[in-house]
């Protein structure tokens, strides 16, 4: 059994950051979850058997809000067009980092095929960097495949002061090679817009991570799906190793530039995004989509049960006991994504704020917006109802971060901020020295 544990640390060790997180996940579930003894290998794949868990019905009950209306409009898929544009998709196909330290009897080749890795890829190599036949015991190597099982990008960390970077091209790969001094130091990249962003970005250099953190600065002040081409960034980022293991980068600033104006979202000490003079770039959010609280008559319930089948029919959102023409407020600044009528969920509609947050409001009585139309925080977008799938009056609220229901109530959502006093001056005077790095050409 011992010696079982020791090979799925190892699994884990290997296992990308998504894996391991999907893994310590499960692993943290109290249901008794047996490894496979079979396929325990150094594959990404450890097979995990999840013994059924048998529950008394009158446990059920337990889960079961005690006013809870019928079991329905937590069926309305979400449409593909809601949640998913080109960056969603991009960025979701989330590309794995795969890392290996070099021990006893490893050759390049031969610890990349173990990875599947196309034995044009590790020619290529070789052949743009011919040292790579000399690796030596202790080094790091740690790559990111695309799509199509192809490496990426490469690291060949050699030693605490040497690391060596091989990045896809279109002919094979461009090396570079950082000699490091200290324990950090700084990067500046530039994208210009040539088709998608994510595209232009990835082209430039930039890791799915580092494109992330992009948008995600940047997700008030500009709309990623509506750039055009020479539109530019600059973004410095900060790259740094910690106990000799390399940190993800960390995102310093950006400035966006288009033909008519700059944007500039620069990092903080509390990690938060600012413009150029402190103030926060969120607009902020109310906590109810109505003028005063109404009280909840079924709360976010993402195990509810079906009392009638027992099946798990989760309630993705929140009702408010409303009277019917109660004015439904956008909880934000945001843009109109879906203004329609729908069986289940009756007329309905969904906002996108920013790239990461989404709400929807159901079963409403009459619509006042349109897709694609702007909204500001705190906009009637309609009139409350009964419609859809519905069996008193009331509206059905949903918060969506990052593409997951959570609980309106409780989210983490951004507020509208300002850096005063203390903070204020120390976050002015790293501008400075950020905008100086940006502005380099
Ligand atoms: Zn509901």
């Amino acid at each position: 059994m011992q010696k079982q544990f020791k090979m799925f640390s190892l699994v884990f060790y290997y296992l990308c950051s998504f894996h391991r997180i999907l893994l310590s996940t499960l692993m943290s579930v109290p249901l008794s979850i047996s490894l496979a003894q079979s396929h325990l290998e150094l594959t990404h794949h450890a097979d995990l058997k999840v013994s059924p868990v048998h529950v008394q019905a009158h446990h059920l009950n337990a889960f079961l809000p005690k006013d809870s209306e019928p079991i329905d409009e937590g069926t309305l898929s979400l449409e593909e067009d809601v949640l998913k544009d080109e960056i969603d998709t991009d960025i979701s196909n989330e590309i794995s980092v795969h890392e290996h330290v070099v021990s006893k009897g490893d050759a390049f080749s031969t610890i990349l095929h173990q990875y599947d890795v196309e034995q044009e890829d590790i020619r290529k190599l070789i052949t743009v960097d011919t040292e790579m036949r000399n690796l030596h015991i202790g080094q790091k190597l740690a790559w990111v495949l695309n799509e199509d099982n192809k490496i990426e990008h490469l690291i060949w960390e050699r030693s605490q002061s040497e690391k060596r970077y091989y990045d896809r091209t279109k002919e094979g790969f461009k090396v570079s090679i950082l000699f490091r001094t200290g324990e950090s130091y700084q990067k500046i990249m530039k994208v210009v817009v040539n088709g998608s962003f994510i595209n232009s970005a990835k082209l430039s250099g930039l890791n799915s991570h580092e494109i992330r953190a992009v948008i995600t600065s940047l997700q008030w002040q500009i709309d990623f799906r509506k750039l055009h081409d020479g539109d530019c960034f600059d973004i410095l980022t900060m790259h740094a190793t910690l106990n000799s293991v390399k940190q993800h980068s960390e995102l310093l600033g950006v400035r966006f530039r288009n033909s008519s104006k700059d944007y500039y979202a620069i990092r903080a000490s509390d990690g938060k995004f600012y413009d150029c003079n402190g103030s926060g770039l969120a607009s902020g959010f109310m906590r109810f989509p109505t003028v005063r609280k109404y009280r909840v008559s079924s709360p976010f319930n993402p195990r509810r049960t079906n009392p009638v089948t027992g099946r798990i029919a989760p309630h993705k959102g929140v009702d408010f006991a409303v009277p019917i023409g109660t004015p439904v407020l956008s909880i934000g600044n945001g843009e109109v994504i879906v203004s329609t009528y729908s069986e289940t969920a009756g007329n309905y509609i969904a906002i996108r704020h920013g790239r990461q947050y989404m709400t929807r409001y159901m079963h409403l009585k009459t619509l006042f917006v349109r897709k694609g139309q702007k909204v500001k925080r705190g906009e009637s977008i309609a009139l409350s109802g009964n419609t859809g799938r519905s069996t008193g009056p009331h509206i059905h609220f949903e918060t969506w971060i990052n593409n997951q229901a959570v609980n309106p109530m409780t989210a983490r959502l951004p507020a509208m901020e300002k850096l005063t006093g203390k903070e204020l001056r120390s976050y002015l005077r790293r501008v400075q020295k950020v905008l100086f790095q940006l502005h380099k050409e």
